[in-house]
């Protein structure tokens, strides 16, 4: 849906009538008159909020604050607000306040895996660092809600250099994910110096940057901003699309602009109970992103971060809407659909399952149309043991271009040349019987 200029105008004018439309594409201009208050929201888009709620609605922003570009704020459909899926994104709920019995203040145990200041480091190769504690626009829907917004925690200098000292010293680290809230919402010189520390350490070969500012301010993606950002390649930006309506010819042109500098794009969409929980909504939200370049990576399922329980689908919905776009759109339009372990164990993918049975000679598969179908194995497959001396083997992967990396978890099982056989969780009581004998 494309915002016509009326509407801005409408919303500009009511925000601040000096200045008007004439600096609603300047991006400072959206910062800097970005929506703090349930009194000026309504004001903005034109609006009366029960007064029966206000109450319980200040409380809820006093808790997770509010923030809301007036880009973003025109997307609403007004006639029709409590129902849009950009209001329900950005506008306070009452029930956020409610805590349900599951809910956790620190899911993914972010904070718990945190070596160095902003930094989670989960994976063997790559880090996730939270350079950023602010946001254009507030989801509700966040997974750093307890975080964002908080004052306390914007990122020093010295803590970044601290970071950026983590990842120097782990020659592991390949791949650094900047995130925080919003690493486009610093200045550019910062994000610069950032980029040409990271450049500088020679076993940093990608980084990446998880970014809202696309979808809620796309007057952000500067020229200025886009040259910078090309100097670091390789740099790649996720950004984060919910619903087709939020593509918008504005929008359309901020990432037009990234591609054309040579940035891959991808998307992470969150799976949102009465937002985006429909197999044809996602299948038009794929499409629309892939015709902008834009490569749907994750579809989440909504964490368990306190305060987002009426957000939450069922894992079904979300096997749902993969079964839906597998087969039936193109491959490279569909995301993989995860759900982020709470406790730490990191995005394990979902999917409707297609490997029905197999035998010795051949496996069973099913596909989209329900075609139950066989794959006979090939009789003579002979592989290579595997002894992990790449130097010998004849698949000839130079060991110079390979960087050495520990076998883990399930494929240390798989290995040949290790004999683990079984992976035994901690403290069973099983085991404790064996250690008091
Ligand atoms: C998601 C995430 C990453 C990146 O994971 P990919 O699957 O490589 O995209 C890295 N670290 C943390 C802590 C994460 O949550």
């Amino acid at each position: 849906m494309l915002t016509d200029t009326t509407t801005e105008q409408k919303i500009a004018e009511r925000i601040d009538a000096d200045t008007a439309v004439a600096r609603w594409n300047d991006w400072q201009w959206q910062v800097g008159h970005a929506i703090r208050d349930i009194a000026t929201f309504e004001r903005a888009l034109g609006i009366t909020i029960p007064a029966e709620e206000r109450a319980a609605l200040e409380e809820t922003t006093a808790k997770f604050p509010l923030r809301i570009t007036p880009y973003y704020l025109s997307l609403i459909e007004r006639e029709d607000y409590a129902n849009d899926p950009v209001f329900m994104q950005c506008f306070p709920s009452t029930r956020e306040l409610e805590i349900g019995g599951c809910d956790l203040a620190d899911p993914l145990a972010e904070d718990a895996d945190h070596p160095a200041p902003c930094i989670t480091h989960r994976y063997p190769d790559r880090v996730l660092f939270l350079v950023s504690n602010v946001c254009a626009m507030y989801c509700r829907h966040c997974t750093r809600k307890r975080r964002v917004g908080d004052v306390d925690s914007i990122p020093s200098r010295p803590e970044i250099a601290a970071g950026i000292a983590y990842i120097r010293s782990h020659p592991e680290i390949r791949d650094v994910l900047l995130s925080g809230g919003d690493p486009l919402m610093l200045p550019d010189e910062m994000l610069d110096l950032i980029l040409t520390e990271l450049s500088a350490i020679d076993h940093v070969e990608v980084v990446r940057i998880g970014t809202r500012i696309p979808v809620v301010l796309p007057q952000r993606v500067t020229d200025g901003l886009v040259a910078m950002l090309a100097r670091h390649h390789p740099v790649w930006i996720n950004t984060h699309f919910n619903h087709p309506k939020e593509i918008t010819a504005t929008s359309e042109r901020a990432l037009a602009k990234l591609a054309d500098a040579g940035i891959p794009l991808g998307n992470q969409t969150v799976l949102l109970a009465n937002v985006n929980d429909c197999p044809r909504l996602q299948r038009t939200l794929v499409q629309k992103l892939v015709k902008n370049r834009v490569r749907p990576y994750y579809l989440y399922q909504c964490d368990l971060s306190e305060g987002l329980s009426h957000f939450r689908t069922s894992v079904a919905k979300g096997v749902e809407i993969i079964e839906n776009l597998i087969g039936h759109t193109s491959g490279f339009a569909v995301p993989t659909y995860v759900i982020d372990a709470p406790g730490g164990g990191g995005k394990i993918p979902v999917m409707p399952t297609y490997l029905i049975s197999w035998s010795d000679s051949k496996v069973v598969l099913r596909n989209y149309e329900g075609v139950i179908t066989t794959y006979p194995e090939p009789a003579d497959y002979r592989p290579a043991y595997c002894d992990g001396n790449c130097s010998e083997c004849s698949l000839k992967l130079m060991e110079e271009g390979a960087r050495e990396q520990g076998t883990t978890g399930i494929a240390l099982l798989l290995s040949d040349l290790d004999p683990t056989s079984t992976l035994v969780p901690e403290n069973t009581d099983r085991m404790e019987r064996r250690n008091d004998a």
